[in-house]
């Protein structure tokens, strides 16, 4: 057999040989010193990218995420974000634990709200509430199947934080995907809000790193966070060589992980015994389940699995197929066969 087609995760993918040039030769410093180049480097070109002043190198979208919400908030204020966001539900209460602040959530469509949905969510100023400071959107959203949040509403909802005088963050950690997707320069998407956070080690291929990009005086503050939560990193630019490539070279050939996504999709529509969820697969992710009465998801990932393809089984009745820079379009061809062969194996 072949070797595996891992489709758990687009943070399975491995440096490629030229990847791994590029970090072997990459020049180091102390960055507590603000001495790495590389580092240096990605920060500039990642801040210009998203035309956001300035970027703090970081080793985790979580970590970036956690430290964009702590300095924009104090103890006691409350963020919004919809109710399947990364940050409230897979950052293991990361906004309470750190930084003391409540999360509203909003019921969401693939992940997706609209400014309708925030109106009326701004607590009064009154001695009796949390003070509403920052609205959190993620694109694409990860739990939303992979969508694409319209520019438009992200221009609209701008517009109100501004006169609500609310922060407004992202969590970009697959917004590189929405921008290929959308046909949008990074910067169209990332200049609506105060901060955005990437990541490198997802569609991008890096092994480890994501960033903060915001206005200068905040990322001051966010790399004092940094510190604060032991994330001085010396000679990092050992790791920020691989996101600096990869920011480099990767990020149109996103456009494959997208065609790439749709034979899996395909297969998943066709089959009398699966369905999408949500229905829409606009990036690399395909999240599905198997209808009731039709089986389970972990007898069709083992048998998956028994055939070298890894997918993930999140929840009894879920299943995540995701593609990525280390997945061809024979894998995904390949995969969608089994897909389609595994009931009829079993009428
Ligand atoms: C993966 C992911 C993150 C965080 O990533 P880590 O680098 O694993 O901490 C944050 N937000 C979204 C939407 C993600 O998909």
């Amino acid at each position: 057999m072949s070797s595996l087609i891992d489709l758990r995760s687009d943070t399975v993918t491995l440096p490629s040989p030229e990847m791994r040039r590029f970090i072997s030769e990459a020049p180091l410093g102390d960055d507590v010193f603000g001495e790495d180049p590389t580092i240096n480097r990605l920060e500039e070109e990642t801040a210009a990218l998203l035309g956001h002043e300035a970027a703090i190198f970081m080793p985790s979208g979580t970590m970036s995420n956690q430290i964009a919400i702590k300095a924009h908030t104090q103890p006691g204020d409350e963020l919004l974000c919809e109710e399947n966001a990364h940050i409230y539900v897979w950052e293991a209460g990361g906004p309470a634990v750190h930084s003391g602040v409540t999360s509203r959530t909003i019921a969401g469509r693939a992940g997706q709200f609209t400014l309708a949905d925030l109106e009326g969510k701004i607590r009064p100023i009154n001695d009796h509430y949390t003070r509403t400071r920052l609205v959190c959107l993620e694109n694409t959203h990860n739990r939303g199947g992979g969508s694409v949040f319209p520019l438009s509403e992200i221009q609209r909802i701008r517009a109100w934080t501004r006169e609500k005088g609310l922060a407004f963050h992202l969590d970009g950690a697959r917004m590189w995907n929405a921008a290929v997707a959308g046909g949008h320069h990074p910067s169209e998407i990332a200049k609506e809000f105060d901060t955005v956070s990437v990541c490198f080690s997802k569609g991008l291929g890096a092994p480890v790193g994501s960033a903060l990009v915001g206005p200068k005086e905040l990322i001051g503050r966010a790399r004092r966070i940094r510190k604060l939560f032991g994330g001085g990193l010396r000679q990092g630019g050992i790791v920020a060589a691989g996101a600096l490539y990869a920011l480099r070279n990767n990020i149109s050939r996103l456009r494959e992980d997208h065609i790439n996504a749709q034979i899996i999709a395909n297969a998943v529509r066709n089959s009398p015994n699966l369905m999408l969820d949500p229905d829409c697969v606009e990036t690399n992710l395909v999240w599905f389940r198997v209808k009731q009465g039709k089986g389970s998801a972990a007898t069709l990932a083992a048998k998956l699995r028994g055939q070298g393809v890894l997918v993930s089984n999140p929840l009894p009745d879920l299943l995540r197929a995701c593609t990525h820079l280390n997945v061809n379009r024979a894998d995904c061809e390949k995969t969608a066969a089994m897909l389609e062969e595994h009931f009829q194996s079993q009428e």
